[in-house]
């Protein structure tokens, strides 16, 4: 196949500014290209995506959805990047099998019929706006086929839930090594952002005394120095954003990771990243990561916002073999099961 993806317009790619989406796309990229069909990304300039090539296109970013209001009406900037992406993908439709759109906006859904190659939409969040909802919907009833979604919980925050191909995540496993003897320290990785409630593993590491190390982009500095002035005495470090391969060196050495989302987080790359490197993972038991994380083997599932529920899974992380959670992302996360899954999809939407 020859395949025409379609990037996140809210940053570059390798900026962490579009979260796990950033690492699927790359990871499926990659894995297509290994399978002999041929890949080629739109992406705003300056995008970095290991060695596949990128057509960088200028223009203003776009706003993430879920800093915005689910009843705001639909915004582009001027010299909307999306707007220069989909004109691009306008422009060399003909000579591609496949659009697939990784941008969760409005524009791509709505450009949908007017585009003469078919076009796959992979949603990378749950629902965030009433707009895009329904525009999405109106693309689930005409094309049938033509969306993916990570989790069954994702799904289900759409009108549309039914007709969603649930695809899951994948990631090369051979770029995360496994640690069987971790130090003391637990781990929480993610965008600094207000959806993810960062504030409760540190009220968790504050209460058991056990230290914190916070990877990933510092999205909203204000909600980071909130947390801050809040718990001005918890054992917490912000290590930065890494690279895979500096992240997974520092949250192998990590006893747990916590996952404490205020939302219905669609997947969590983030719970399978630990696993590759033996790290059970607790978390919310809510979204994605409440599908991922096997209860009592792999991690523990805790009460929606229960900092009590937190400390007490952290007090028996010892129960859980780290050994497991390799084993789980093996069987169920590599990138040939990726790629298995995308392109049954990709072949389902050419057809249909
Ligand atoms: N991440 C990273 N460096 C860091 C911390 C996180 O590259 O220091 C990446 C991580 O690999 C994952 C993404 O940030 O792909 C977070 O994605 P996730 O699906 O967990 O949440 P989202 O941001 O999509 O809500």
């Amino acid at each position: 196949m020859k395949l025409l993806f379609l990037s996140t317009p809210v940053g570059c790619l390798g900026s962490g500014q579009g979260g796990g989406v950033e690492l699927t796309l790359q990871n499926v990229a990659q894995e297509m290209r290994k399978r002999g069909h041929e890949v080629q990304v739109v992406a705003p300039v300056g995008s970095v995506l290991g060695d596949i090539r990128i057509v960088g296109i200028a223009g203003n970013l776009q706003v993430p959805a879920q800093s915005q209001g689910r009843d705001l009406p639909i915004c582009l900037p001027d010299n909307s990047v999306l707007a220069n992406m989909c004109e691009y993908v306008r422009q060399e439709q003909t000579n591609y099998d496949l659009i697939v759109n990784f941008a969760y906006d409005w524009l791509p859904f709505y450009l949908t019929p007017f585009f003469r190659c078919p076009i796959a939409h992979f949603i990378s969040m749950g629902s965030m706006s009433v707009a895009l909802d329904r525009i999405m919907t109106d693309v689930a009833q005409k094309f049938p086929e033509a969306i993916a979604v990570y989790t069954l919980s994702q799904a289900a925050t759409f009108p549309f839930a039914e007709s969603c191909h649930i695809l899951g995540s994948g990631i090369d496993l051979d770029l995360y090594q496994f640690c069987p003897q971790p130090g003391e320290s637990l781990a929480w990785l993610g965008r600094i952002a207000p959806e993810k409630a960062l504030e409760d593993a540190v009220a968790a590491a504050k209460i058991t005394g056990i230290p914190l190390r916070i990877f990933g982009k510092m999205q909203d500095r204000d909600y980071w120095q909130q947390i801050c002035q809040d718990y001005p005495d918890a054992p917490v470090e912000y290590g930065g954003f890494l690279s895979t391969v500096e992240l997974q060196r520092e949250l192998g050495q990590c006893r747990a990771m916590l996952m404490t989302p205020r939302w219905v987080e669609a997947f969590g790359n983030v719970v399978i990243e630990a696993f590759a490197c033996g790290v059970p993972v607790i978390a919310y038991r809510l979204g994605g990561p409440a599908e991922i994380v096997r209860d009592g083997k792999t991690g523990f599932l805790v009460e929606p916002g229960s900092v009590t529920g937190l400390v007490e899974a952290i007090q028996r992380i010892n129960e859980i073999d780290r050994y497991a959670c390799r084993q789980q992302a093996e069987a169920e996360y590599s990138l040939a099961a990726l790629g298995d899954r995308f392109e049954i999809w990709f072949n389902q939407v050419r057809q249909s």
